[in-house]
């Protein structure tokens, strides 16, 4: 194999798993550290020891393997999970680079955060929201469908200020939230990508999930994540439009 394709692959592979890396640190400490300078610049602890680890123990997957899953401050197991994931994350990210669709591969590892995020804290992190509004712009800026997704911003802004509106009147009827505002960012995003009439799909899709969802728990009374439903959604449609869409489109 070509050495430099060899390291083209190395290095996505590394991405996706730092990136995932960075996001299993912020979903063990959501709502216990908010500091936004710590998020970025903190060292990662040893779990065990709390001792700040060092360069050659920060690299995912890598370091795990090296040092045979066990920690070189205190000599203890490290977690299992942080190389199941990381690896999970580096490898989906390295197929979706070796099918040529990579913007594929960073929505799914977006969506899955998400969905993660969502069904554990009942809230779609800010970051996620702006990374996946980034994404959309991003991938019509580089599919040339720019204008396409101008066409769409009416209708995603439409249905943006109802869901606003819808917010605020049952926050006055109701006194509390009947979804979060997290929610009508993540629409906003799906509408303006997918336009007319898949964005409406994907909502109604995310919104039976959901139905069925609460009828199979019987659990009428709880709060129930809606984002990673609507994440869910977005993803399927955007890979169903990838690899059937556009096939579609061509043999018309
Ligand atoms: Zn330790």
């Amino acid at each position: 194999m070509d050495i430099l394709i060899f390291v083209n692959f190395f290095l996505v592979f590394m991405i996706g798993a730092s990136l995932c890396s960075w996001i299993t640190y912020e979903f063990d400490n959501y709502e216990i550290d908010t500091s936004l300078r710590n998020k970025l610049f903190k060292r990662s602890k040893c779990d065990h020891c709390g001792e700040k680890l060092k360069w050659y123990n920060l690299f995912p997957v890598f370091s795990y393997l090296f040092q045979n899953g066990k920690s070189t401050c205190c000599n203890k197991q490290i977690n299992f999970k942080y190389l199941a994931l990381e690896g999970f994350a580096g490898v989906i990210l390295l197929l979706s680079f070796s099918l040529n669709s990579i913007y594929l591969g960073i929505i799914a590892l977006l969506v899955l955060a998400l969905v993660i995020f969502d069904e554990r804290y009942l809230e779609i992190p800010l970051w996620i929201n702006i990374a996946m509004l980034v994404w959309v712009l991003n991938y019509h800026q580089n599919n040339s469908s720019f204008e396409m997704m101008q066409n769409n911003f009416m209708f995603a802004l439409i249905v943006f200020a109802a869901l606003l509106l819808l917010y605020f009147i049952f926050l006055k009827v109701k006194g509390y939230a009947g979804f979060g505002l997290g929610d009508a960012i993540l629409i906003f995003s799906i509408c303006l990508h997918l336009g007319l009439p898949l964005g409406i799909y994907a909502i109604t899709l995310a919104s039976l999930g959901l139905l069925v969802k609460i009828l199979w728990v019987k659990r009428y009374k709880e709060q129930h994540a809606f984002g990673s439903w609507l994440g869910g959604s977005f993803l399927v449609i955007t890979l169903y439009q990838e690899f059937y869409g556009f096939a579609g489109l061509a043999s018309i």
